[in-house]
């Protein structure tokens, strides 16, 4: 299997970065110019601008004094920001097509704007950390080794103005056969952050809830400072790294999770979340956990190591139907911890959804019955 793969890199402090800084500034330029113009175009025919033609358009303009400056930017970094517009065009009509409003690729403030990318040309690896973009050399922290066949580079710059080169490559891969392997449910919860059927229990790691209380804490002192004032500024700072270290090592944990599940399990079922209305029952707390993003890297996980995680209806009642004799309990309220039923079972309300999801999903699979014994055991 093929899997795309980003190396990421951060460039060393430099006063030559500056020609970087102002090379994204350009490349931002160039989005909102090309916006603008589909923006017209769209209104006087209802259709998006071909990008060849754009393409064409802008090697003209370059030869004019007043675009002179647009020349600092590759013209595969262009190619690829009139790409990047024109997909999000082309999606905007697809959805249009089935009824979904969303809106156009929009401007962008230059200030915001985040990056450019580069194909073959334009940049070139010099030596152990070092690498050319445009005519200057820079120097990076080589923080682990590079990787080979390189597709694409893209230098990005973060909302404090450190910059990062991220190497795009195509990495192939050996998928284990993993058949014969068990299965497992997993259910998200609030108190807990996933009950497996088997009865685990993995916990949100300490170190991420307690830096989400200073990071709440930062937020709050932040929203106290004067607009405007070095304070301010100096708070904003702070609530970024704060930020920058929670997703961190919340993606570290998801990623150790992950492996784990899929150390064991062929079969990893779980509730296909809606987390939109999940979101409206629960609040902001659901986010803060992450659970989708936890799915994304435990089917990215899944999918290399030849597991697989099958998503259940869910419209499928896991939590209120009795993992044992199937009755639904009507009466459950959110609140409930424990689950009961008159068949006389008695189990963590968390649990009985993770056993449920197993058995749905392993059905929905063909993978036959999977009456985990655990029922027993809790219920005794
Ligand atoms: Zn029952």
């Amino acid at each position: 299997m093929i899997i795309t793969k980003t190396y990421k890199y951060k460039l060393y402090e430099s006063k030559k970065n500056k020609n970087i800084h102002q090379k994204i500034d350009i490349a931002g330029l160039i989005y909102n110019h090309c916006i603008a113009l589909h923006k017209r175009y769209y209104k006087l025919t209802g259709k998006h601008l071909n990008k060849f033609q754009l393409m064409k358009h802008i090697t003209k303009l370059k030869k004019k004094d007043k675009y002179q400056h647009w020349n600092l930017v590759g013209s595969q970094a262009i190619q690829d920001i009139v790409d990047r517009i024109d997909r999000a065009y082309q999606l905007f009509f697809r959805n249009l097509k089935h009824g979904i409003k969303t809106s156009p690729p929009k401007f962008k403030k230059i200030k915001k704007y985040k990056s450019f990318t580069l194909k073959q040309a334009g940049w070139k690896y010099v030596d152990d950390n070092l690498i050319k973009i445009g005519k200057k050399v820079y120097k990076f922290s080589k923080s682990r080794e590079l990787p080979e066949n390189i597709k694409t580079v893209t230098i990005k710059r973060d909302p404090l103005g450190d910059l990062y080169i991220c190497f795009v490559v195509k990495e192939k891969i050996e998928v284990p056969d993993r058949q014969g392997k068990s299965s497992i449910g997993l259910d998200f919860g609030l108190k807990t952050f996933l009950v497996a059927s088997d009865g685990t229990k993995y916990e949100a790691p300490f170190y991420y809830h307690h830096k989400l209380k200073e990071l709440k804490k930062a937020q709050k002192e932040l929203s106290s400072k004067e607009k405007g004032s070095n304070n301010r500024n100096k708070a904003r700072k702070k609530v970024f790294r704060l930020h920058k270290k929670v997703v961190n090592q919340r993606r570290a944990y998801f990623f150790k999770l992950a492996h784990e599940l899929t150390d064991k399990y062929e079969y990893i079922f779980i509730e296909d979340l809606n987390m939109k209305a999940m979101q409206k029952m629960w609040g902001k707390k659901i986010q803060d956990l992450g659970y989708s993003t936890f799915v994304e890297i435990l089917e990215y996980v899944a999918k290399k190591k030849g597991s697989r995680v099958v998503k259940v209806d869910r419209f499928y009642p896991s939590s209120k139907i009795c993992s044992k004799c199937g009755e639904i309990n009507q009466n459950l309220k959110l609140s409930d911890r424990i689950f009961e039923c008159d068949c006389g079972l008695k189990i963590d309300r968390d649990l009985n959804a993770a056993i449920n999801i197993h058995m749905g999903g392993a059905s929905s699979i063909g993978l036959g019955n999977v009456r985990p014994a655990i029922i027993e055991a809790v219920s005794a």
